[in-house]
């Protein structure tokens, strides 16, 4: 079964197209800068070079028309007929209270996306797109989406709700709801194959740190607290948002700056973080590079970075009353030894100990912790696509 993974975002297509039979990548690919005369279509069919075509793409529904153009090329392409193709699987990034599974979709799912579009503007108007341009350009092909709000579905109330007025969360659904929610599952699930225990008898913690960074407690295989928000703001230092700021410095500063809430929502949002602080850059091996040359600055937004993280990590421990394993995923928590032996250090307490040796091989997934650790510390490369590939092909095999 011959799956494809969309990712559709304001102005771009991220696709994958997937075997199931064994879980392979047939193809991947990005078409950017939708919209414009000169979008790029990068593809890649595996064990072949990349391609890059440069073209016109007018929208979203020229765009998919395009990817399932170079996916059936007789020279760049890995199938040769639409029927190939079981299932569409759409990486949907707001489901508020909605959804907490995936699921196929329907006139009734789309409105339910639809109703969460105040809850992230800029994120479900273009998935919504891609499902569309999908449902054209494959009539009767299923469709289904894949939520990364819907495993922190599974938080109690008194760890989802601010204490704002209750009202504010029966009018509008202001509450906590989280994201990165595909990839903290996915690394949780490997965690626990990793350590050969069943995953509900399991306490972690799991960092996402990429671009945008959040932090999860699973605790009995679920979702129990996550540090993003009702948007993707909240928590961690990120490399351009700020995450947990004093609520009440906003309204100060637009006052004091004069800014409207257009500016205030794109400096917390493309200012902050890791930039804003270090005011070199957003890239976490560019501010690490330049804290090592003695960049103040570049230092203490890395020290911000990680302060932020062991505080979290302290927290979500103690939320759940102890800790099996800390998990480190995405760019940043994959490929940076000095982040996560940053983040681990004066973690001693909880019995986190990592041997800085295997912390520092090349191998790309491993249990860094020292043997006698009473933590494990584990480094997993996330996989979102396989696990929107994996529903898809389940929920599609159900409804057969
Ligand atoms: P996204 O959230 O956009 O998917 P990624 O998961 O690819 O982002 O993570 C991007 C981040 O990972 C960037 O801050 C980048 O600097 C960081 N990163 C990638 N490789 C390294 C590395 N070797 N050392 C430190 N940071 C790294």
């Amino acid at each position: 079964m011959k799956i494809l993974v969309l990712n559709c975002g304001s102005s771009s297509i991220k696709y994958q197209l997937l075997d199931m039979e064994n879980e392979s990548l047939l193809a991947k690919g990005l078409l950017e800068r939708i919209g414009l005369p000169d979008s790029i279509l990068t593809h890649q069919a595996t064990g072949q070079d990349k391609y890059r075509q440069v073209m016109p793409v007018k929208d979203h529904t020229e765009g998919v028309k395009q990817v399932l153009h170079i996916l059936f090329d007789a020279e760049r392409g890995v199938i040769s007929d639409a029927k190939e193709i079981a299932a569409v699987g759409h990486r949907v990034v707001h489901a508020g209270e909605e959804f907490s599974g995936s699921v196929l979709i329907t006139p009734q799912v789309k409105a339910a996306l639809q109703r969460c579009v105040s809850l992230a503007p800029l994120h479900n108007p273009p998935n919504l797109l891609g499902i569309e341009a999908a449902e054209q350009a494959l009539p009767g092909t299923p469709q289904v989406g894949v939520f990364d709000t819907a495993f922190h579905q599974t938080m109690p109330q008194h760890v989802y709700l601010y204490a704002l007025p209750y009202e504010l969360y029966e009018k509008y659904g202001i509450r906590r709801y989280g994201f990165h929610g595909t990839s903290h599952r996915y690394v949780a699930q490997r965690a626990a194959e990793m350590l050969g225990k069943p995953l509900p008898d399991l306490k972690l913690i799991t960092c996402h740190l990429g671009n945008g960074c959040s932090i999860t407690a699973v605790a009995e295989g679920k979702s129990f607290d996550t540090s993003m928000g009702m948007t993707p703001l909240e928590g961690l230092v990120m490399g351009t948002r700020s995450g947990d700021v004093d609520p009440a410095v906003l309204p100060w500063v637009m006052r004091e700056e004069g800014l409207d809430t257009d500016q205030i929502d794109n400096l917390i949002n493309k200012k902050s973080g890791l930039l804003g602080v270090s005011g070199i850059s957003n890239d976490m091996r560019e501010v690490e590079e330049a804290a090592s040359a003695g960049h103040k600055r570049a230092r203490l937004a890395y020290d911000m970075f990680i302060y932020r993280l062991r505080k979290y990590i302290g927290a979500y421990a103690a939320a759940m009353g102890g800790v099996d394993a800390l998990v480190f995923t995405a760019g940043i928590g994959e490929n940076s030894a000095s982040v996560r032996s940053a983040a681990c250090s004066g973690l001693g307490f909880l019995g986190v100990a990592i041997d800085e040796e295997k912390n520092r091989s090349q191998e790309r997934e491993k249990d860094i912790a020292l043997p006698e650790a009473k933590v494990r510390v584990l480094v997993i490369p996330t996989n979102e696509e396989l696990v929107i590939a994996r529903d898809t092909a389940e929920i599609v095999q159900q409804n057969q």
